[in-house]
């Protein structure tokens, strides 16, 4: 981070996130540019980040999408973003969600259950609409990454499974107000190991050949989102955008006319976020030297809750000598920490923080418990 920054932010009340747009929008462009090299379409999934100059710029660069409530269909709509572009997700959708997303005549429902299609069908024949929705499958795919974040597994909640998918067709037969765009999958998040990838296509290969034999080709193939960021070099990291869409490209077999949707949410937004701190306090113990920051699991849970990993700068003190701390939050848990042992220079109260690549599910995911106070987020450029 430049010397300037660092200055504007010492007048500041900590803790607050900041946001390097100008990073951000050389990551839309990049995602943008590998995509249409096939064409495919891309849904930027709005609960990684809902902040409004966020969504403003995603929605600016043309990309789709992904929500996966009712609100999120609603602010995704009020920030620029096409109805028309958006897909709205998730296993437990409420009846006045899905009377609003029909309100807004959205692009596609994506499903997760027979009763959830029957209830859409009901809903949209009261309004005298017919509803486009594409079957989420559970495809069995193993992620390869954190338990909580795995969703393609069939012991997971999420879609319908294969064995289903005779009474999902008997169903969609008597659904007069239900029109079938589209096959869906996302088998999870933070995936760094594009072989599930790989995997993943082989298994959408075969559920079309189910489909083909059955006279149905579908016009949405969406294959989700999940591509992972590396967290461990945060500093200028583009994902792999060329070689995730080049997978797709080489090994989904697609009919004549089908098109090819993402979303994505945390490989967009990730690593252009902060969160800025400062430190309260030093405590040497025993054993351990501590310093405590003014933010915690309240303002950034991902540590504590995937147990993540998060690279950590002291933006204040670069020199002198180098000591090893837990970077610990005020927050009465003992999970309320950071980092084990990071080795920093020698670390004074006051000292500004910056916990990097915290643009995804990061503050979209603080809490007001211990109603602490998150300072309002500041924008590069
Ligand atoms: C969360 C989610 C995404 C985005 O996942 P990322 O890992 O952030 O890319 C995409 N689709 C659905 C249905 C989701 O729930």
């Amino acid at each position: 981070m430049n010397k300037e920054l660092i200055h504007q932010f010492e007048s500041l009340p900590t803790p607050f996130y900041f946001y390097d747009m100008d990073f951000l929008t050389k990551t839309l462009d990049a995602a943008k540019g590998e995509a249409e090299k096939y064409g495919f379409h891309l849904h930027y999934a709005v609960k990684a980040n809902f902040n409004a100059p966020i969504l403003n710029l995603i929605a600016d660069k043309g990309f789709g999408a992904d929500c996966v409530s009712g609100r999120e269909v609603e602010v995704a709509v009020e920030n620029g973003f096409k109805p028309s572009e958006v897909v709205f997700a998730g296993v437990g959708k409420s009846d006045s969600e899905i009377n609003s997303a029909l309100d807004l005549n959205i692009f596609c429902f994506n499903c997760e259950s027979i009763m959830e299609i029957e209830v859409i069908n009901e809903l949209a024949k009261a309004k005298g609409k017919t509803a486009q929705i594409a079957l989420r499958i559970n495809p069995n795919v193993n992620a390869n990454t954190h338990k909580y974040i795995t969703t393609g597994l069939s012991e997971n909640k999420f879609g319908i499974n294969m064995w289903e998918l005779d009474d999902v067709l008997s169903t969609l037969q008597k659904s007069e107000n239900i029109e079938l765009i589209g096959l869906h999958f996302h088998i999870g998040s933070q995936i760094t190991d594009l072989t599930s990838f790989k995997n993943l296509t082989s298994k959408i290969n075969k559920i079309q050949e189910w489909f083909y034999s059955r006279q149905i080709i579908v016009k949405v193939i969406n294959a989700g989102g999940g591509l992972g960021i590396d967290y461990h070099n945060p500093n200028g990291q583009i994902p792999d955008f060329a070689e995730y869409f080049r997978i797709f490209n080489e090994f989904l077999e697609l009919r004549s006319g089908q098109e090819v949707h993402f979303e994505l949410g945390r490989s967009l937004v990730g690593q252009c976020g902060s969160l800025i701190s400062r430190v309260l306090y030093i405590k040497n113990g025993l054993k351990k030297n501590f310093a405590i920051l003014d933010a915690g699991m309240t303002e950034l849970i991902r540590p504590m809750l995937y147990n993540a990993h998060h690279e950590i700068e002291n933006l204040s003190s670069t020199s002198g000598e180098r000591i090893k701390y837990d970077i610990v939050g005020p927050i009465c848990e003992s999970t309320d920490c950071f980092a084990k042992d990071l080795e920093l220079s020698e670390t004074k109260r006051g000292d500004l923080f910056q916990i990097k690549s915290a643009g995804g599910y990061g503050e979209v995911m603080a809490s007001d418990y211990n109603l602490k106070t998150l300072h309002p987020a500041q924008y590069s450029k």
